[in-house]
Formats: C-alpha cells, sequence, structure tokens
C-alpha cells in the first residue's frame, strides 16, 4: 500500500511493538514504518517514550538520524545532556552513547533513521559509566 493512514501517532497496518528484547529501558514502544530494500538499506521507525520514560543508554557503530515528532524531553548524544523538543533534529555519531528520556509530564515520540545492516548495541560496563559519570550532568541525566 502506498499510503498508509496517520491517526493519534499510530499508522495504518503498522503493529505496536516492544522497543527492543534486550537492555534497560522504561515505558517505550516501536513502530516500524519503512522497511527499506536493496536500492535503500534502511529501517525507518517511530519510537515513543512515555512519561518519565527512557531509552536505553547504549552506543553502536550505526548512526541514527532522528527527528522529534511528538512532545518534549532530553537526550544524552557523546557527553552532551540537550533540551530537545517537537521538530528537532538529533545526529547520533558513530560510537557515541545515546540515551534519550521523556519529560515528566509529556511524552517523547520521534523518528529514527537506520542502515539496514547494524551492528549490535553495546551497554556501559563499569568503565564506561564511571568514564560518563565524570561530568556531573551526565552522571544526573542517564539511566544505566
Ligand atoms: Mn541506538
Amino acid at each position: 500500500m502506498s499510503v498508509r493512514r496517520f491517526e493519534g501517532f499510530r499508522w495504518e497496518d503498522v503493529p505496536l511493538l516492544a522497543y527492543k528484547d534486550g537492555g534497560p529501558y522504561k515505558g517505550v514502544t516501536r513502530q516500524v514504518l519503512f522497511e527499506g530494500d536493496a536500492s535503500l538499506p534502511v529501517q525507518w521507525r517511530y519510537f515513543e517514550v512515555a512519561p518519565g520514560g527512557h531509552s536505553t543508554l547504549e552506543r553502536h557503530e550505526h548512526l541514527h538520524y532522528v527527528l522529534i515528532l511528538k512532545g518534549r524531553g532530553r537526550c544524552l548524544v557523546g557527553e552532551t545532556v540537550s533540551v530537545i523538543g517537537e521538530h528537532d533534529l538529533v545526529e547520533v555519531p558513530s560510537l557515541a552513547w545515546h540515551q534519550f528520556r521523556a519529560a515528566g509530564d509529556a511524552p517523547l515520540g520521534f523518528l529514527c533513521l537506520v542502515s539496514a545492516s547494524r551492528d549490535k548495541p553495546q551497554l556501559p560496563g563499569p568503565a564506561e559509566l564511571a568514564a560518563l559519570r565524570q561530568k556531573p550532568e551526565v552522571a544526573a541525566f542517564i539511566r544505566p
């Protein structure tokens, strides 16, 4: 189907999935909007983080291109915590630690484009967590 209608932050014929199998997270759903093909080897997803929720703190070699579509919150990319809101763009470079958190009183919904062939996310171990926590604003933000 060429056109799939949008209503209430759901898309026609797109199932609402769990965020992921592994890794700690809170209140996140996933919808896979486009699966790509050999001529465009990407996956285009919509994630929604419930108020007070967060994605997994992780890093990997593949990039994320993110567009905030709904609500507001904050994100960590590398060593920087930023306030984010509707229509902001977030680029997550290769191997940058990243985590998205919704505001306490608003969800955070975002489109995320990734390569179809991508490496598995890495979670921080004790040494990586200690390094991240060197910066007080990062220490206060992360939910490992
Ligand atoms: Mn990621």
